[in-house]
C-alpha cells in the first residue's frame, strides 16, 4: 500500500472515546521499547508520527492512527516495565480487555517481538491474552538488522515455539532500519482488509 496519509485520530483510555468509523484496524501490541514505534512509522514512512511508548508514570492510552483513510492502526501502551505499580497494570488491563472485546471492526493483532531474544514472559502472556479473542495473530519479530542473516531461521524457531504459536499465525521477520519484511507485512494486512 502507498500511504499517502496517517495522522493520529485519539488517545483513547474508553470505549466512548474510540473512533466511531468502520474501517478494519489492526492492534499493535508489544514490550515497551521492543521496537513498535519504529515499526509503525517504517511501515507509514514517517518519521516520527508514532511516538516512543508509554514511560512509566506517563498516561498509557490507546492511541489511534488513521491511515489513508483505509484502516486504523492501534497502538496498545508497551508492557514489561519493572516500575509499573500494581494498580496502573490494572488499569491497563482493563483498557486493554475492554477494547479487544468490544471493538468489532479488529481484523487482526500484530504482537511485536525482539528476534533477537527468546520471548519473554510478558510477551507470552500477550499471545496467550490475545488468543482469547479469536483473532489472526501476526507476530513481527523485529530488529532483524541486530542478526546474522545465518541465525534467522534458528530465531524464528525459537520465538514460534516460545510462544507457542498457533501454526496457521504468520510471523514476519522486519527490521525498521532497512525495511526489509515491510513488503510482506503489508501483503498480510492487505488481505485482511
Ligand atoms: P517502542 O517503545 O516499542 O515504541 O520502541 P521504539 O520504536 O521507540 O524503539 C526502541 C529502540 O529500538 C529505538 O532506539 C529504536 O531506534 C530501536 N529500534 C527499533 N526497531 C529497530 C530495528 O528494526 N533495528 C534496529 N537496529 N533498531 C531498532
Amino acid at each position: 500500500m502507498k500511504v499517502t496519509q496517517a495522522e493520529i485520530i485519539i488517545s483513547a483510555v474508553s470505549e466512548k472515546q474510540y473512533p466511531g468509523e468502520q474501517i478494519p484496524e489492526f492492534a499493535l501490541a508489544g514490550r515497551s521499547n521492543v521496537g513498535k514505534s519504529s515499526f509503525i512509522n517504517k511501515m507509514i514512512q514517517r518519521k516520527n508520527l508514532a511516538r516512543t511508548s508509554s514511560k512509566p508514570g506517563k498516561t498509557q492510552t490507546l492511541n489511534f492512527y488513521k491511515i489513508n483513510d483505509a484502516f486504523h492502526f492501534v497502538d496498545v501502551p508497551g508492557y514489561g516495565y519493572a516500575k509499573v505499580s500494581k494498580k496502573e497494570r490494572e488499569k491497563w488491563g482493563h483498557m486493554l480487555e475492554e477494547y479487544f472485546t468490544k471493538r468489532k471492526q479488529l481484523r487482526a493483532a500484530l504482537l511485536v517481538t525482539d528476534i533477537r531474544h527468546a520471548p519473554t514472559k510478558d510477551d507470552c502472556i500477550m499471545y496467550d491474552f490475545l488468543l482469547h479473542y479469536e483473532l489472526p495473530i501476526i507476530v513481527i519479530a523485529t530488529k532483524l538488522d541486530k542478526i546474522p542473516k545465518g541465525k534467522r531461521q534458528a530465531h524464528l524457531k525459537r520465538t514460534r515455539e516460545t510462544l507457542g504459536m498457533r501454526g496457521e499465525d504468520p510471523i514476519i521477520p522486519f527490521s525498521s532500519e532497512t525495511g526489509e519484511g515491510k513488503d510482506e507485512a503489508w501483503r498480510l494486512l492487505e488481505s485482511y482488509m
